[in-house]
């Protein structure tokens, strides 16, 4: 006899590598109210870590933690006073890759964003919101803070139905929770721009100069969109290829190929005109 399975697509939280994992449905019969605990060996998902998979009795990943945490010993993040002296380790240790990644992405695309917590989580929003506007060059910091809401259990009877109506009234907002999962992300681009500058900050040896290896990347990354949008303003339209060529013909400290031009392009739209970022053609 085979054994009913359900498939979930599961994210490392520490390096953000994706897979689906397969788990009986009867663990969700078994269970009637909560949340269902899943280790996902060393493996399974990535190659270099095994962690724990929260999904509710609904079928849905509310949770992620990661089993040898060496920020706290409890696995409870309390965060409040020192949020501001995180390195970037031990933000992703705190919030998750997925969620660092894309919290990067929406305050540097302007999306509004927000961290859904319950009453324990005791972390400091507007130190976090500082610490991301950190990394971003001062002209593109905007009005779009990270903001927190709080999981009300006499008002929901549960996780899942308060995070049904907080997507419905903020459909155009990045949402995680206090337990590294994303809830909900308004944009369709996977965030590989934000992942592999991550990761690169992440491979210097020195950790308390990773964020700043971030800000950096994310500078440059600035100055080529504004050097495209230069670019754009003096052109009538322009193929995506030649683009391309033209952008590596002299942005030498760059590397440039066509993911780079979309996510330019992306930006452009985004937060100048989509009038300019059209010009550019597929
Ligand atoms: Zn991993």
């Amino acid at each position: 006899m085979s054994v009913a399975l359900k498939g979930f697509i599961v994210a490392c939280p520490k390096c953000g590598a994706e897979k689906q994992i397969n788990v009986p449905e009867s663990l969700f019969y078994q269970k009637k109210f909560g949340t269902v605990k899943i280790k996902v060996p060393q493996g399974a998902v990535c190659k270099d870590h095994n962690f724990i998979v929260f999904i509710s009795t609904k079928g849905k990943i509310v949770g992620y933690d990661v089993i040898d945490t060496s920020v706290s010993s409890n696995g409870d993040v309390n965060l409040s006073e020192e949020i501001i002296n995180l390195t970037l380790d031990q933000l992703i240790e705190a919030f998750g890759f997925n969620c660092v990644a894309g919290l990067i992405h929406a305050k540097l695309f302007d999306y509004p964003s927000f961290v859904l917590r319950s009453e324990k989580f005791n972390i400091n929003i507007e130190q976090l919101d500082e610490m991301f506007d950190n990394v971003i060059p001062l002209k593109y910091r905007n009005n779009n803070a990270i903001r927190d809401a709080e999981f009300d259990n006499n008002v929901f009877t549960n996780e899942d139905y308060f995070y049904t109506a907080f997507k419905n009234n903020n459909t155009n907002a990045f949402l995680i929770n206090n337990r590294k999962a994303v809830i909900q992300q308004p944009w369709n681009t996977p965030c590989d721009f934000e992942k592999s500058i991550l990761d690169n900050a992440l491979g210097r040896s020195d950790k308390g100069e990773q964020l700043k290896y971030l800000a950096q990347y994310i500078n440059q990354f600035i100055k080529d969109v504004e050097f495209t949008a230069t670019l754009l303003e003096n052109s009538k339209k322009i193929s995506e290829k030649d683009l391309v060529k033209q952008l590596k013909e002299k942005l030498i400290v760059s590397t440039i190929n066509k993911k780079r031009v979309l996510i330019i392009k992306e930006f452009i739209k985004q937060r100048f005109s989509s009038e300019l970022s059209d010009k550019i053609k597929n």
